[in-house]
């Protein structure tokens, strides 16, 4: 299906000439949500980052971050219609838990389309309906008053309007997309879980591949993956361990502060977000962490920005600025 493009009407619910575009992170963590005083600057909430550009509101993941995100839109948008795009990277639980709880999708005046791929032995619909049945959680999918739309991708490319959306799989266990979108203020590239081609080949698990038939497809598939992400503008990249926490954490499905470092430089992006931050690390230790990726750009001599992703923080496009909220 490569090369097909899906084209989808716009949804606006924004003004697309006079809003910047902006990208707001509401839940910046990996793996399960660590509210507390340790983890108040870079945020316990799960994964979930919220995109306005070109009049589309585009949301990334659905993790614990979507509800405070679903609050502050039922707050702005009061009694007008709510309409967005909502992309999932994945079926973890960490992309997709908060679903439940965004508000927006009890509002009747609504309308969420939900796209993703299918997932390791699981449909798209499955992914998003099947944690929504009892007994897991009292109310269906079905249920739900806004106008939902359910779309499995096949294609790697769709336009949400004026915004063109890029997929591409990356190495993670089970089926898992990264997205690069492209909108006028410049292009995002999002993959927050992305454990390094070279250092663990997922796609190698349970077949009788060579160690040089395995090199070679690693290789082929870091080659693609830096050239889907080649200049963006921004890089929102898993960056879970320190390194030498990821000696003892290889095929667990998450790169680390030098891989996350390097490919950034190999794509040659503008600005890297350190994201999907590990459950047990506090701010004091993103803080080192940053510190030690910023160290690595500093020797190489690169102009490649580097910071840790935070929860409430904003990125204004075109100044290329991160604003505190
Ligand atoms: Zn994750
Ligand atoms: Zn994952």
């Amino acid at each position: 299906m490569r090369g097909k493009i899906r084209v989808l009407p716009s949804m606006p619910s924004v003004s697309a000439s006079s809003s910047p575009v902006r990208l707001k992170f509401w839940g910046t963590r990996g793996s399960i949500a660590v509210p507390g005083p340790e983890t108040l600057r870079y945020g316990g909430n799960t994964t979930c980052l919220e995109l306005r550009a070109d009049g589309e509101i585009i949301v990334l993941d659905a993790g614990s971050g979507i509800r405070p995100l679903g609050v502050a839109l039922q707050k702005e948008f009061q009694q007008r219609p709510i309409k967005l795009s909502l992309l999932i990277t994945h079926a973890h639980w960490d992309h997709i838990q908060g679903f439940p709880f965004f508000n927006p999708a009890y509002d009747p005046k609504n309308e969420i389309r939900i796209f993703g791929f299918d997932g390791a032995g699981a449909t798209f619909r499955e992914i998003m309906t099947e944690p929504m049945r009892s007994p897991f959680f009292p109310i269906t999918m079905r249920e739900l008053s806004a106008k939902m739309d359910i779309n499995k991708l096949s294609e790697m490319k769709l336009s949400l309007g004026k915004v063109d959306v890029h997929a591409a799989f990356v190495n993670h266990p089970g089926v898992c997309a990264g997205y690069r979108i492209f909108t006028s203020g410049g292009s995002i590239a999002f993959l927050p879980d992305h454990e390094p081609y070279e250092c663990f080949l997922h796609a190698a698990r349970g077949k009788q591949l060579s160690p040089k038939q395995a090199k070679e497809i690693a290789a082929a598939q870091h080659a693609a993956l830096v050239q889907f992400l080649r200049g963006s503008d921004i890089l929102v990249l898993d960056a879970q361990y320190t390194d030498q926490e990821y000696k003892t954490h290889v095929g667990w499905g998450h790169g680390s502060i030098s891989s996350a470092v390097s490919l950034a430089f190999e794509a040659e992006v503008q600005t890297l977000l350190l994201f999907h931050h590990d459950p047990s690390h506090d701010d004091d230790m993103v803080d080192t962490m940053v510190k030690s990726a910023r160290e690595l750009v500093e020797k190489s001599g690169s102009l490649l920005e580097v910071a840790g992703a935070k929860q409430g923080s904003e990125i204004l496009l075109e100044a290329k600025k991160i604003a505190a909220a």
